[in-house]
């Protein structure tokens, strides 16, 4: 079969053994951060993921231009797993007029008195658009569950209710991809070490990173719950080896363009008769 022909289904991306099949058990520990899928150094995949960006790049074009469906992307990792420098590097070359990225925070007291989808409720994408969630609904499984800010019970019934919102994002024509970038405990505490130590980077250093690294083991718990949990056919969950930033910019780039040539984004037919028409003077 040719690559042409394999990647016109989303469940044939490139990289499918990073994605999450509907019923797998993933166990983190199982999943070697370090992993470069065979690629030796940065050098090696120079080519391939500039290759990406321009795909991505011409896709998302032909996305907005046929205002018909849209791409939601959600990027969840530990603190310094790189969900900001994804962002930098994958998505270089898009036209921002068919593009958002939306971080999400602590919530502020008027989305606390609102359901925990509300706020991003608000925030996917409309159609022709690509939307990032830097954090995302996920973050009620997560950060949410680990420190008991609401009781069990309550975190409990979200998966179900997550899996439903999504499932209703894709029935209305949202394609949805996540990713958890993965990253080892070791690696977090040299990328901490380096916010501290460069003056350009020292203001990303929060002491309360600290405090959750300390929440190492239970964060885990809680990210393999919402990906075993939570992926489904219409929302799969991609788990990437992150250590290595090049690898896991090429397997988010390249998940991203073979999702969008599968959604087959098409411009808009011209009116008819403009062969005939002169521009006046
Ligand atoms: P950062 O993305 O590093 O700027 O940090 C944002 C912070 O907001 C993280 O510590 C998240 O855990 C926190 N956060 C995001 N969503 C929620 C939520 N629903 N409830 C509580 N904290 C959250
Ligand atoms: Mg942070």
């Amino acid at each position: 079969m040719t690559a042409k022909k394999r990647n016109k289904t989303s469940s044939s991306s490139a990289y499918p053994r990073h994605r999450i099949e509907p019923g797998q058990h993933v166990k983190l520990s199982d999943i070697d951060p370090d992993d470069t899928g065979g690629y030796r150094d940065k050098a090696e995949v120079a080519t391939l993921l500039e290759e990406q960006r321009v795909r991505i790049d011409g896709l998302q074009e032909r996305l907005y231009a046929e205002h018909k469906q849209a791409l939601l992307i959600v990027l969840q990792a530990m603190d310094t797993g790189g969900k900001d420098g994804t962002i930098s590097h994958v998505f270089e070359g898009v036209n921002p007029q068919g593009c958002q990225v939306w971080p999400f925070k602590v919530p502020t007291p008027e989305e606390l008195d609102h359901d925990f989808l509300w706020r991003h409720h608000t925030k996917t994408p409309g159609r022709g658009m690509m939307t990032i969630f830097n954090r995302s609904h996920y973050e009620n499984v997560l950060v949410v569950r680990v420190h008991q800010l609401v009781p069990e019970q309550i975190w409990k019934a979200r998966y179900d209710q997550i899996n439903d919102f999504e499932q209703l994002l894709a029935a209305n024509n949202t394609t949805i991809l996540k990713f958890f970038l993965h990253i080892s405990k070791d690696e977090q505490k040299r990328r901490l070490e380096s916010r501290l130590q460069n003056p350009d980077k020292r203001w990303k250093f929060a002491i309360g990173d600290l405090k959750e690294r300390e929440l190492w083991d239970d964060y885990m718990k809680a990210y393999e719950d919402a990906i075993n949990k939570c992926s489904t056919n219409y929302a799969p969950w991609y788990v990437l080896p992150a250590n290595k930033k090049w690898y896991r910019n090429l397997v988010v780039a390249r998940t991203i363009a073979d999702t969008l040539e599968s959604m087959n984004p098409q411009f808009p037919q011209p009116e008819e008769g403009l062969e005939n028409v002169t521009i006046p003077d």
